[in-house]
C-alpha cells in the first residue's frame, strides 16, 4: 500500500481537486489519500479563532461570511450534477452552520482546535463527492477515528497502527481510502491537531503505522532544491538524499517538508518522495536510508533567530554549567538550535522568543547575557562534510565578505550551520550558491 499525500495548493482550485483525482486512479495500487485543507483555508479559520479570541464577533462573522462565499464557488466548478452538487451544498452548510454556532457560544482553546479542523474536512469530504460523482469507488476514512496524540502532544503510533489496521481490514476489496492531514484527537479526546503544516506528519505518521511501500508528498514543486528559489536565480533539484539530509534541510528551513515528519518514515524505513502535481512525471526527490555522494548537496536558511550569549569566566569551565543553562530552556519548554562555546562564553540560538524575557532573568544568575535578535541559520547540508577535505574551506571562502556571527561545524556528518544577522541572508545564499555548486 502507498500514501499519497496534497497539500493545500493541489486542492486548492477545482482544477487541481481534478487532477488529483486523475494521479491517484493512475495505477492500480492500493493507496490512502492525505489531503490539507484548500489553500488559505487554514490561515482564515486563524483568523476566524483570532477574532474570537480578542472578542471581536463582528470581525469572525466577517471572515465566517468571506470564507463560505469561497466555498460555494468552488463546489459549484468542481462538481457538474445535481446530486453531487446537493452533497456539496449540505456538507459546506454543515460545516459553516458549525462555525456560525461557534459564535455564539463563549470561546475557548478548544472550541479553536475544532475551528481549525474544519479545512481538512471540507477538503476530503468535497474530494470524495468528486469521485463518487466520477464513479471512483473510494472509502472515506475520517482521521479523527483513528490519528491521536499524547499529553505531550506526540503522536500514538502504536495505537494509530492498530486502529488503522482494524478500519482496512473492514475493506478488502477497496483500492482508494480518503483522509484528512493534520487533524487528530488528543487524550482529552477533544479535536486536536499536529500543528501548522503537520499533513506532511500525518501522511508519514499513516505511511509508518501501515508499514507503506512509500509515502508520496505531492506538492507544486518538483522536490527538494539545492537553495532557496525565492532568493537565487538558479536552483535545481536533488533526485536522492538521505533521511538524515532531508531532516536538516527541513528543519532548517526548506519549505517543502515539515521536520517532523521524516522520523516516522526513517524508523520504519519508508522512503518518502516528493513529487510536484504540476509535473507528475518528473522525478522528484526520493529520500530514504541510503547515503548517496561525498559533499554538499544543498543550502538552506531559517530565518527569525535569536542568539543568546552567556559569559561566565567563573562559572564556564565548572562541571555542571551546560546542564543548569539547559535546564532553563527546558523549564520554558524552548528548544535551542545552535550551540557554540569557548572557554568564557556559550552562545546558543533559539527562534521561539515566547520566553525570552524569563529565560534571560533566569540566566543572568550565571553571567552576563547578550541578545542578538534578526539572525539567520544558513545551513550547508550534504553527506560527510566534516570528512571531505576543502568543504568547509570552501564554504569560508564563499562568505568572507561577511560577519559569522557562530559557526557549527561537526555536530553531525551532514551539516554546518552558520548563523548570520538576516541582512546578510540573501547575499551569503547567493555566494555559497555560485561557490559550492557546479552550474553549466
Ligand atoms: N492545513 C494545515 C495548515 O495549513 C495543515 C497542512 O496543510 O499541512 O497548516
Ligand atoms: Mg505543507
Amino acid at each position: 500500500m502507498k500514501i499519497m499525500k496534497f497539500g493545500g495548493t493541489s486542492v486548492g482550485k477545482p482544477e487541481r481537486m481534478h487532477q488529483v483525482k486523475e494521479l491517484i486512479t493512475r495505477d492500480n495500487q492500493k493507496k490512502i489519500v492525505v489531503l490539507s485543507a484548500l489553500s488559505g483555508t487554514t490561515n482564515a479559520l486563524v483568523g476566524i479563532g483570532d477574532a474570537l479570541a480578542s472578542a471581536n464577533k463582528e470581525l469572525a462573522k466577517e471572515r465566517i461570511d468571506a470564507l463560505h462565499g469561497h466555498y460555494q464557488t468552488f463546489y459549484k466548478e468542481l462538481l457538474k450534477t445535481g446530486a453531487a452538487r446537493i452533497k456539496a451544498e449540505k456538507i459546506i452548510k454543515e460545516h459553516f452552520e458549525f462555525l456560525n454556532i461557534i459564535l455564539k457560544i463563549s470561546f475557548n482553546e478548544a472550541i479553536n482546535r475544532d475551528i481549525l479542523a474544519q479545512g481538512e474536512l471540507l477538503s476530503t469530504k468535497l474530494f470524495y463527492t468528486l469521485l463518487q460523482e466520477l464513479d471512483v469507488p473510494a472509502v472515506f476514512l475520517p482521521a479523527l477515528d483513528f490519528m491521536s496524540i499524547d499529553e505531550n502532544h506526540e503522536p500514538e503510533l502504536s495505537k494509530i497502527s492498530d486502529k488503522v489496521k482494524v478500519i482496512l481490514a473492514n475493506y478488502p476489496e477497496d483500492r482508494i481510502f480518503v483522509t484528512q492531514g493534520y487533524i487528530c484527537k488528543n487524550h482529552r479526546n477533544e479535536v486536536d491537531n499536529l500543528k501548522r503544516g503537520g499533513s506532511d506528519y500525518s501522511a508519514s505518521l499513516i505511511g509508518a503505522a501501515i508499514s507503506a511501500e512509500v509515502v508520496e508528498i505531492w506538492t507544486d514543486i518538483d522536490g527538494m532544491h539545492n537553495n532557496d528559489p525565492r532568493v537565487v536565480d538558479k536552483t535545481r533539484p536533488i533526485a536522492q538524499m538521505s533521511f538524515d539530509e532531508a531532516a536538516e534541510l527541513a528543519y532548517f528551513g526548506a519549505k517543502i517538508l515539515h521536520p517532523a515528519s521524516i522520523w516516522p518514515a526513517q524508523q520504519y524505513n519508508i522512503p518518502v518522495k516528493l513529487l510536484n502535481t504540476m509535473a507528475p512525471d518528473a522525478v522528484g526527490t526520493t529520500i530514504t536510508a541510503k547515503e548517496l555522494g561525498v559533499g554538499v548537496k544543498a543550502l538552506a536558511a531559517k530565518d527569525g533567530i535569536t542568539a543568546i550569549k552567556i559569559k561566565s569566566s567563573r562559572m564556564l569551565l565548572a562541571y555542571g554549567f551546560l546542564r543548569k543553562v539547559f535546564e532553563v530552556f527546558e523549564k520554558y519548554k524552548t528548544s535551542i538550535d545552535m550551540i557554540t562555546t569557548s572557554e568564557v562564553a556559550v552562545s546558543l540560538t533559539i527562534d521561539d522568543i515566547s520566553h525570552l524575557k524569563e529565560i534571560t532573568a533566569e540566566l543572568e544568575q550565571y553571567g552576563t547575557v547578550e541578545i542578538d535578535t534578526n539572525q539567520t541559520i544558513i545551513s550547508v547540508v550534504g553527506n560527510l562534510i566534516a570528512e571531505s577535505k576543502g568543504t568547509v574551506a570552501k564554504v569560508m571562502n564563499c562568505l568572507e565578505e561577511y560577519p559569522l556571527r557562530m559557526v557549527s561545524y561537526g555536530g553531525s556528518r551532514h551539516n554546518v550551520s552558520i548563523l548570520v544577522d538576516a541582512n546578510f541572508k540573501n547575499d551569503a545564499l547567493r555566494s555559497l550558491n555560485e561557490g559550492l555548486f557546479d552550474w553549466d
